[in-house]
C-alpha cells in the first residue's frame, strides 16, 4: 500500500522538476512513484559530509533531543512502504509537532538541507567531538534558529542542549495518531549506522519483548499448518515472531538482541543491534534477517518474523540429527528486559 506521505513528497518534487531549479531542470529526470518512496529517498541520500565522520565506538552519553521518549521505530524496524524493504536505521522519537528539538551531542553543524523534496525532509547534521555525525530528520525548516544557520557558515561549535529547531507537522497517521517525530541517525567512520540508543541517557523501560511464535522455515517461509507441522527435514531453518514496545502502547518494534540455544549446543547470538548488520547499507541483509512474506512495516502494519539462522557470514543451518530437538529463544529490549520461549520439533 502506498502511503499518503508519498503523495506529499510527490507534489513538491514535481514542482522542482518543472518550475524549480533553473538550469538544473534540464538534467533532472522525473522520479517514478517507486523512487518517491522513503526508502528510495534515504538510499539515494549519501551526502559528502559523511566523509568527516571518524567515530568508531560510542563512548559519551548524551541527553535526549526531545522532551518525550516514545519510540516510533528503532534501528532494527523493518520498513517497506512499497519501494523496497530496509532497516529503519535510526530511531523515530515521537513528539508533538512544534515541540523543541535540541542537539543531543554538541559539535559542528555540517549540514542543513532538504534531502527529499517535500518540507517533511529537512535535515540538520552535527559532527560531534568523538567524530560521529548526528542526522536529525524532519525538523521544521521555518523553525531553525538563525544562530544555527550562522553556526553552519561560521563553523563554530554549538553546545549540547542548543535548540536546533522544532518537530515538523507529519500529516500521515499511524495506528490512530499523527506520526510527528524526529528521525535520528548516528553515523560513524564507515558511514555505518549506529544505534542512537547506545549514545543517549538510559531511560527505564519496564516492558519486555513478547515472543509470540517459534516455528520451522521450509522453502524460505514459515511452515504451513498441515500434517507435517513441527517435522523438519533438510534443509530448514527456524523463525521467531517477536515484538516489543518502547514507551508506547502501539508502535511495535523489534527487540535489541536475540539469541538461542539448540539442545545443549552453545548459545548463539542472532544479532545485537548496536549497529546494522549491513554497516552503511540500510537495505543489506534486511530480507535475510526478516522473512519478508510474513513481515510488514508501514503506517498500518507491523509484524516481525525473524530468521534465527541469520548470520551476515551466511545463514546457519540447524541440526539434521533425526529425532526430537528443542530450542530456547531469548530476546532483550535495550533496557535489559529479557524474555524466553521454548519450542520443540522433530527431524526425520
Ligand atoms: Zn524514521
Amino acid at each position: 500500500m502506498r502511503s499518503s506521505l508519498l503523495r506529499i513528497v510527490a507534489v513538491p518534487l514535481t514542482w522542482i522538476v518543472f518550475v524549480g531549479c533553473g538550469s538544473k531542470t534540464e538534467t533532472q529526470k522525473l522520479l517514478t512513484s517507486d523512487e518517491l518512496s522513503e526508502a528510495a529517498i534515504e538510499a539515494a541520500y549519501q551526502p559528502a559530509y559523511l566523509e568527516l565522520a571518524t567515530g568508531i565506538k560510542p563512548r559519551a552519553i548524551h541527553p535526549w533531543p526531545c522532551e518525550t521518549k516514545p519510540i516510533g521505530h528503532n534501528i532494527a524496524s523493518y520498513q517497506d512502504y512499497g519501494g523496497g524493504a530496509y532497516f529503519h536505521h535510526g530511531i523515530d522519537i515521537m513528539a508533538n509537532a512544534g515541540s523543541v528539538v535540541k542537539a543531543a551531542a554538541g559539535g559542528k553543524i555540517v549540514n542543513i538541507e532538504n534531502y527529499g523534496g517535500s518540507d517533511a525532509y529537512w535535515e540538520i547534521a552535527i559532527l560531534d567531538d568523538e567524530g560521529f555525525i548526528w542526522q536529525y530528520h524532519h525538523v521544521d525548516h521555518e523553525s531553525i534558529p538563525q544562530a544555527i544557520h550562522d553556526a553552519l557558515s561560521s563553523g563554530v561549535n554549538i553546545p549540547s542542549g542548543t535548540i536546533i529547531g522544532k518537530v515538523f507537522y507529519w500529516s500521515q497517521s499511524s495506528f490512530g495518531a499523527l506520526f510527528h517525530h524526529i528521525h535520528l541517525n548516528v553515523r560513524g567512520k564507515q558511514n555505518d549506522f549506529f544505534n542512537p540508543l547506545t549514545f543517549l541517557e538510559a531511560v527505564p523501560d519496564t516492558k519486555a519483548p513478547v515472543i509470540r511464535e517459534i516455528g520451522i522455515i521450509k522453502n524460505g517461509a514459515p511452515e504451513p499448518d498441515d500434517d507435517e507441522k513441527g517435522v523438519a527435514s533438510d534443509p530448514y531453518s527456524l523463525y521467531v515472531n517477536i515484538d516489543d514496545l518502547m514507551f508506547h502502547d502501539k508502535y511495535i518494534v523489534p527487540p535489541y538482541w536475540i539469541n538461542y540455544r539448540v539442545d545443549n549446543d552453545p548459545v548463539r547470538v542472532v544479532w545485537r543491534f548496536d549497529n546494522l548488520p549491513g554497516g552503511s547499507s540500510n537495505a543489506k541483509y534486511v530480507t535475510d534477517f526478516f522473512i519478508a512474506d510474513r513481515t510488514c512495516g508501514d503506517y498500518d502494519c507491523r509484524k516481525f518474523f525473524i530468521n534465527l539462522g541469520f548470520d551476515p557470514q551466511g545463514n546457519r543451518t540447524f541440526t539434521t540429527t533425526p529425532g526430537p530437538h528443542k530450542i530456547i529463544v531469548t530476546a532483550s529490549d535495550f533496557s535489559g528486559n529479557i524474555t524466553s520461549k521454548e519450542y520443540g520439533w522433530t527431524v526425520k
